[in-house]
C-alpha cells in the first residue's frame, strides 16, 4: 500500500508481499474504485462501453477509471481520487494538503454530521446511532420516505459530487458513469438523477454524445467481488478489458 488518505498507519507497509507470505498464494492488489470498475466489467455491466468510470464511495469518495478498454493505474495506484477533487477553491483544507476537497462537502461521514445538526436542532427525526454507514443508510432511507430535511441533505452531497464527477467526463470524454459502494445502496437513485441531470446540462461534450449514469449490478459488494475478478484480470487480460469485451 502506497498511501490512502484515510488509513496513513498503512503508507508504505508491503501488504501484498505479507498476504502473499501468510496465505502461500499469489495475492492482486489495487484499490476498491479500480477494483469496482474491473468487477463492473466481468460480471457484465459494461457491455458495448470502452470508456467509462466506477464512482465508489464508501468512507470516502473514489473512481475506477477505464480508457479505451484499459484499466488506467497511474504511477502508483493512486489513480482516480475524486474525493479529493477541489469543488471549492477557497474552501476548508483536507487532511490530504488540497482545499476544498470533495470529501469535505459530500462524504457520507459528512452528510451524517450534518443530519445530526438537524436532530439536534430538531428538524430531523431520527434515531443515529453513530456508526457512519448505518445512519447515512437511514438518512437515505428517510429520503425515499420524502423527509424535506433528509432529501435536502442528500440533495446538496449528490450535487456536490454531480461537479465533481463532470470535470472527471470533461477531464476524460468518458461514456457511462456506474455508481458503486454502500453508500450509494438506499440514496443511489437521487445520486444517478442529479449527476444524469447534471451531465445532461453542463458536461461539455453534452451535444456529440451522451453520457450514461447508472447503478452498479454489484450493489454493495462491487469493491470486493471486483477485487475476486482482479485474478481473472491478471491472468486473462492482463491492463487491457479491450480483447474480451466488445466485438
Ligand atoms: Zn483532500
Amino acid at each position: 500500500m502506497i498511501g490512502a488518505p484515510s488509513f496513513r498507519e498503512w503508507t508504505d507497509f508491503p501488504l501484498r508481499r505479507a498476504l502473499s507470505t501468510t496465505t502461500g498464494l499469489h495475492c492482486e492488489f489495487d484499490n476498491d474504485a479500480t477494483a469496482a470498475a474491473i468487477g463492473e466489467y466481468w460480471l457484465g455491466a459494461t457491455a458495448g462501453y470502452t470508456s467509462y468510470a466506477s464512482v465508489y464511495m464508501g468512507s470516502g469518495i473514489g473512481a475506477g477509471i477505464v480508457m479505451d478498454g484499459t484499466i488506467y493505474q497511474g504511477v502508483s495506484s493512486n489513480v482516480g481520487e475524486i474525493g479529493h477533487v477541489s469543488v471549492d477553491a477557497n474552501g476548508l483544507p483536507c487532511s490530504c494538503g488540497n482545499i476544498g476537497c470533495l470529501e469535505l462537502y459530500a462524504s457520507p461521514q459528512v452528510v451524517v454530521a450534518q443530519a445530526a445538526d438537524a436532530v439536534a436542532r430538531g428538524e430531523l427525526m431520527l434515531p443515529l446511532t453513530g456508526i457512519v454507514s448505518e445512519d447515512f443508510a437511514a438518512i437515505g432511507t428517510a429520503a425515499n420516505d420524502g423527509d424535506p430535511v433528509a432529501l435536502q441533505l442528500i440533495g446538496r452531497s449528490a450535487d456536490y459530487v454531480a461537479s465533481a464527477v463532470i470535470s472527471m467526463v470533461n477531464l476524460l470524454d468518458l461514456q457511462l458513469v456506474v455508481l458503486a459502494g454502500s453508500a450509494f445502496a438506499t440514496a443511489g437513485s437521487f445520486y444517478v438523477d442529479a449527476i444524469s441531470s447534471a451531465l445532461d446540462k453542463r458536461a461539455m461534450a453534452r451535444a456529440i454524445h451522451r453520457v450514461e449514469v447508472r447503478m452498479s449490478v454489484n450493489g454493495n459488494d462491487a469493491a470486493a467481488l471486483g477485487a475476486a475478478t482482479l485474478v481473472l484480470q491478471d491472468r486473462l487480460s492482463p491492463r487491457t478489458l479491450r480483447s474480451v469485451s466488445i466485438a
